[in-house]
């Protein structure tokens, strides 16, 4: 279904600063891009909220019938320590560190990090490129730059010329910075810099020799920088000029202002019409940090094993505690809130269950053509999922107050109101019901005991046939027992 065409949708621009009505390049068509991990540690809570962030708008589009080509990278070489152009390769001091491979680093991470995303029920990307699989294509818009004149070499590395950029550019439009300002406020450069100014950002940097992750160029071995690793994967899927870029608001300056820069300098065209910034979650009030401890992952949460919250909370709680703030928005995440949140998810979660029941009869109390358009108008603005959810405990209040009897719906309506329920929950918030999972796990432990108790009776009557045999076809099902002195424990694997 093309809802799209009955809907009016704007997006915050970063680059314009309002909030523009979105008109795709292509009638139908989303290219959307947003910057991945950089694998050489577990997937951060907050960097998960930005992806989860960009899963809802993948979602949304996706429900109005758009065909959305989803590109999300995974950094896999060039991003060095601070985001800098000096210092170490992230990857490459994990792999010392750890004495092993850059490429396990790199398996091991990306691993954790698909798993993770799966947990909190976040769709695939369309395509999910890795820096060290575009080499190629990154030395061919160097090369490019190169014949601008908009790039210079130096001593095997190659640089951005920023200020020549300038001259005809404007470098810092999305960011809102002045490069005057920029020049004023920073260092001198040293004898021993390569950059003719401190503005410049390596395109391509020179490998020293202790340097693992390297590949031949036409200015000797090296490895590209991090910002060039983006213009060369979205412009190779996405186009010269495509719809939307995303990524976190930490990634506005440099790295997405030098994306503008390279992709400007090597086609002439501006890559993107609508640049998306999704906001940080902080802990307990505070910036989350790990060397100060205010910090936790996602597996943390879901195990309970952690000092900062009184319980364990499922990945669908946390989605839609994620899900109740504005993406644009800081959100705060403490064992309150958490608690809030999973009150809130299990009425929702609890409508749901209740919606098909419903009795109906000639006439509804409840507009529910109305409610649904204000859903659509809530994400028409900018994604605006706080009240979406707002206007779906609006759904949930009436459908308790037809399940006692106190108001009545129609067979229509009350079609309607539970798909457009489900819909907008399962589909667009990409919340799941793990109620459902909750009763299945029920169901299992009590199979589980029941199984447990005659492989008991017929280990105490000396059967060891049938105990080996229960023992054995879980094996096969994948469920280990296990004899302790506590009784008989059993896990899933
Ligand atoms: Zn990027």
């Amino acid at each position: 279904m093309q809802l799209y065409k009955d809907q009016t949708l704007r997006i915050h621009n970063s680059l314009t600063g309002k909030k523009d009505v979105f008109e795709p390049i292509n009638e139908g068509h989303v290219g959307m891009y947003v910057c991945g991990p950089t694998v050489y540690s577990n997937v951060h809570l907050g960097n998960c909220r930005t992806f989860m962030s960009f899963d809802m708008i993948f979602r949304y589009f996706k429900h109005l019938g758009y065909k959305v080509r989803y590109v999300r990278n995974i950094t896999d070489a060039g991003h060095l320590e601070n985001d800098a152009d000096e210092g170490e390769d992230k990857i490459a001091k994990k792999a010392k560190l750890e004495q092993i491979e850059p490429m396990e680093v790199v398996q091991r991470y990306t691993v954790d990090f698909h798993n993770t995303l799966q947990q909190f029920n976040l769709l695939p990307p369309s395509i999910e490129p890795t820096a060290t699989g575009h080499i190629i294509e990154q030395i061919e818009i160097i090369k490019e730059i190169l014949e601008k004149g908009l790039a210079y070499e130096a001593n095997g590395s190659v640089y951005f010329d920023v200020i020549k950029f300038n001259e005809n550019h404007d470098y810092g439009k999305l960011s809102g910075r002045k490069l005057e300002d920029m020049i004023t406020n920073t260092r001198e450069l040293t004898a021993q810099d390569e950059k003719r100014n401190p503005q410049d950002f390596a395109l391509w940097k020179k490998a020293e020799p202790q340097h693992i992750m390297r590949w031949p160029s036409p200015w000797g071995d090296g490895f590209p920088g991090w910002h060039l690793e983006c213009t060369a994967m979205s412009t190779k899927y996405l186009g010269e000029n495509f719809d939307i870029h995303g990524g976190g608001m930490d990634l506005k300056f440099p790295h997405h202002e030098c994306e503008i820069a390279q992709a400007e300098a090597s086609t002439g065209k501006s890559p993107v019409n609508y640049w998306m910034h999704a906001n940080m979650l902080t802990l307990n009030g505070r910036k989350m940090s790990k060397s100060t401890d205010n910090n936790i992952y996602p597996a943390e949460i879901f195990s309970g094993n952690n000092n900062i919250l009184s319980k364990p909370y499922t990945p669908a709680v946390v989605r839609f505690f994620m899900m109740q703030a504005h993406y644009t928005s800081i959100l705060d995440l403490s064992d309150d809130a958490l608690q809030a949140s999973e009150k809130g998810y299990n009425r929702l979660m609890e409508a749901l269950d209740n919606v098909d029941k419903l009795k109906t009869s000639g006439k509804s109390d409840f507009d529910v053509k109305a409610w649904q358009q204000k859903c659509y108008e809530a994400m028409n603005d900018d994604f605006n999922t706080p009240i979406l959810i707002a206007q779906l405990f609006e759904a949930v209040k009436h459908i308790n107050l037809i399940k006692e009897d106190n108001e009545t719906i129609s067979a229509e309506d009350k079609d309607l109101l539970a798909s457009s329920l489900k819909a907008f929950v399962y589909d667009v918030l990409g919340i799941e019901n793990q109620s459902l999972t909750k009763d299945d796990s029920n169901t299992l432990n009590g199979v589980m005991e029941l199984l447990i108790d005659i492989r008991n009776e017929a280990r105490a009557k000396k059967d060891f046939a049938t105990s080996d045999k229960i023992r054995d076809q879980l094996v096969e099902l994948g469920i280990q027992i296990k004899d302790g002195k506590d009784g008989t424990t059993f896990s899933v694997n």
